[in-house]
């Protein structure tokens, strides 16, 4: 659970010397370093790289400079700043662990191992991460950049999600990590991984630890970690209505968990007869299908199928090739779709709400042919 070894040990003293010299100490979350802002930088490097994390960092604690404006703040907003970022759950656990310390911890950071480990959306190398970056508290991290150095290291064969892998990179690196200095040495494993050992071509020849790195010794660093077992993405369609109106467009809150939870969406639809009788139920007559594109989730594909419908629209040419007349319709509404919509975004004053990444993108979208 704790470090075991000392700052003098090989291992350790190599990584040390290397951090004096060549580690990064300008990150934004290492100025003025609090255990909020360290938290929210690890919780956001979950999956995300450091140059992708510093905008998004810098923008969340200039609006939230503390644990409680983020705890106080609409999950809306919190999603808003979060746009782009990817893996929502992050910004939403984000939000609900900060009402937790506000409610629980009178707004201040908790500082014991259980108390943080007990927190939405945070795991033990995060805990470890916070504690010891802040007050050096010897506990060892394990997050991708020192799976991969360990795993080269030790030569440590199977894939590092495979739970009995993992616990012998957990044993690894308590072995390795000092009891003091903790905060360097793990700073330092993280840029090592992210800097010279890195996913391809490791710059070997630049590496404190290539003396008696295994797999450098065997010239084999392909082969660690051992990858994922491959399987096929299952493939998944899903239609997007676009429905413009003055301008405007309708959008709709998904709910808080899953996929997207919590973002605003284009009303969406499995088939493309479901949502062509959705537009003819309520007597609209003409569309436009947008090119296909396709975003992939970490277990599927999702193949969206944007149809774009404008409300004002009055074709003088009925037969023009871009627009599509819906088969069969009339011209009386069934169902006024004005109050089948809940909510209209409005791209000229835009509220601060969460989007999906795609959705952005078909906002930008329909902004460049609207508005020109
Ligand atoms: S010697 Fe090479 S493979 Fe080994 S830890 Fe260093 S960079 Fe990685």
């Amino acid at each position: 659970m704790l470090a075991k070894s000392s700052p003098d040990a090989p291992f350790a003293s190599a990584v040390l010397t290397w951090y004096d010299k060549f580690g990064r100490k300008h990150l934004p979350w290492q100025q003025n370093k609090s255990l909020y802002g360290v938290w929210l930088s690890e919780v956001m490097l979950q999956q995300t790289q450091v140059a992708t994390v510093i905008p998004y960092f810098e923008r969340f604690v200039e609006t939230f400079p503390n644990v409680t404006a983020l705890a106080n703040a609409p999950l809306d907003e919190v999603l808003h700043l979060w746009t782009g970022l990817g893996y929502y759950a992050r910004a939403r656990n984000l939000h609900k662990a900060a009402q937790t310390i506000r409610d629980q911890y009178a707004g201040e950071f908790p500082t014991e191992f259980e108390k943080v480990l007990a927190l939405t959306g945070v795991g033990r190398s995060t805990a470890g991460a916070v504690l010891s970056s802040c007050l050096d508290a010897p506990y060892p991290i394990l997050d991708g950049n020192v799976k991969r150095v360990l795993a080269r290291y030790f030569t440590v064969a199977g894939w590092p999600g495979e739970k009995k892998v993992e616990d012998k990179l957990w044993q690894l690196t308590e072995e390795v990590t000092p009891t003091s200095q903790v905060a360097n040495f793990n700073q330092a494993m993280m840029d090592l991984g992210a800097m010279v050992c890195t996913r391809s071509k490791p710059k070997c020849n630049l590496c404190p630890l290539r003396a008696y790195c295994q797999a450098n010794l065997q010239q084999n660093w392909q082969d660690y970690p051992g990858k994922k077992p491959k399987k096929n993405l299952p493939e998944r369609e899903s239609y997007f209505l676009i429905l413009a109106s003055q301008g405007k467009v309708a959008l709709e809150q998904r709910e808080n968990s899953g996929i997207w939870g919590g973002l605003y969406c284009f009303p969406q639809f499995e088939t493309k007869d479901n949502l062509i009788a959705f537009l003819k139920y309520r007597g609209i007559r003409y569309y436009q299908e947008w090119t296909v594109f396709r975003h992939t989730f970490s277990h599927f594909h999702l193949d969206i199928y944007p149809i774009y419908v404008d409300l004002d629209f009055q074709p003088k040419d009925q037969e023009r090739a871009d627009w599509k007349k819906v088969a069969g319709n009339g011209t009386q509404y069934e169902s006024n779709v004005f109050s089948a919509v809940k909510y209209w975004y409005d791209p000229q004053n835009p509220e601060q709400i969460g989007l999906a990444t795609p959705v952005k993108n078909l906002l930008i979208q329909f902004i460049r042919n609207y508005y020109g």
